[in-house]
């Protein structure tokens, strides 16, 4: 039976997984930084007989050939964050400024665990299981590169999958969203541009801060006034700064910030709609402006029918405790999502807060979850694998 066999698996190295995900935090690395992760990857994956392949300088994608069959990908984010840890765990990153502090450690420790278990159950498989060890997802993006350097080609990906570690969850609970995941996030730079000059004559100059601060509130306006209340979209302008001192009308305001939506189609209409504030309002007091608006991430959006195949196969695995259904997207942003663009696949949600302990968010210098939830992260990816595999 080869369930029974999965868990035994599983729990035969189980110790060694949360050893790895130590080690990982001990040493955590920022985005196309990870040369000492990506390089334990690969010798772990070679010892396992896979074929390993370094791609996008730390990217690693490891191959279990198990002759023809579909093509499944599972994918983990290796990278850290630049904060500096403050928790006092004995595992404490040893590198200050640097630290995983969103589980990343955790999502890579997973990923090689799960392919031990099921490169030892490798002829009971039929078909492919790439493993894609994917560099900077806390930016600037190491999937986008990836997939430009083909990894969902050769052999061509059937179906992926990836989860996120996350301590809002109780351990023993999946969450899952049915359709949209999470949100798209693009970014805006956009300087104001006036006319200095004395305070005194203001009739004299184009007063950069007062046109800005009437963009700002303008801009507030497309949440409230054309956008459809059943659509959600955040702007949120993060910095601002310009003048000179009180006394000197100030010629240029630089700003930046965070545009967010679960809609692709208001998305596409979102730059448009800014131009038009901020030129119409900058026009309206004489000044001029430059704005560039830069698109990050795209929405996150699951395979309906995919969710749907998968539901009993994971309600069957044994340290399941709930199949959560999530009905609200989160307005994060992962980019995960490009990978979904091209082929059908599901982000899973890993619930990893013990009972009865507190637990500081994610990117929080104090930040940690449970680790009795590495092999329910494990469980939940070789069950979805061999469902795949058995199905198709
Ligand atoms: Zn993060
Ligand atoms: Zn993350």
């Amino acid at each position: 039976m080869i369930i029974k066999e999965v868990i035994e698996q599983i729990e035969l190295i189980e110790e060694e997984v949360i050893q790895l995900r130590r080690e990982f935090h001990q040493y955590p690395e920022l985005g196309f930084k990870e040369e000492r992760t990506s390089q334990r990857v690969i010798d772990y994956l070679l010892e396992l007989n896979l074929e390993v392949e370094r791609t996008t300088k730390t990217g690693v994608i490891g191959l279990l050939d198990s002759g023809p069959g579909p093509t499944i990908a599972l994918r983990a984010d290796m990278d850290a964050l630049p904060i500096t840890e403050q928790t006092k765990v004995s595992y404490k990153s040893k590198l200050d400024g640097v630290m995983h502090a969103c589980g990343h450690d955790g999502h890579t420790a997973i990923l090689l665990g799960v392919a031990k278990v099921l490169s030892k159950l490798q002829d009971k498989v039929k078909g492919k299981i790439k493993f894609i060890f994917q560099p900077a997802e806390e930016g600037p993006g190491g999937a986008l590169p990836l997939i430009e350097a083909g990894v969902l080609n050769k052999p061509q990906v059937d179906s992926i999958f990836a989860l996120h570690i996350t301590n809002k969850l109780p351990t023993g609970v999946v969450g899952l969203q049915r359709k949209v995941v999470s949100a798209a996030a693009d970014e805006i730079d956009l300087i104001i541009k006036g006319k200095s000059g004395h305070a005194s004559t203001p009739q004299d100059g184009v007063d950069a801060i007062v046109t800005a601060s009437q963009v700002i509130n303008s801009l507030q306006t497309i949440n409230s006034r054309k956008v459809s209340p059943h659509q959600k979209v955040v702007i949120n302008l993060g910095t601002i700064k310009g003048g000179y001192r009180r006394n000197v009308i100030a010629d240029k305001v630089k700003i930046t910030g965070t545009v967010r939506t679960t809609a692709p189609k208001l998305r596409k209409s979102l730059p448009a709609m800014i131009e038009q504030i901020v030129s119409g309002v900058t026009a309206s007091q004489g000044g001029e402006y430059q704005l560039n608006y830069q698109k990050g991430y795209p929405v996150l959006i699951n395979s309906t029918e995919l969710v749907k195949d998968l539901e009993n196969t994971i309600k069957q695995i044994p340290y399941l405790e709930q199949l959560k259904f999530l009905e609200l997207p989160s307005m994060g942003a992962e980019d995960f999502a490009y990978y979904l663009q091209h082929v059908p696949g599901v982000f899973f949600r890993l619930g990893a807060a013990a009972p009865n302990c507190s637990y500081y968010p994610a990117h929080h210098p104090k930040f940690n979850f449970d680790e009795d939830a590495l092999k329910i992260g494990m469980a939940l990816f070789i069950y979805i694998t061999l469902q795949r595999i058995k199905d198709n």
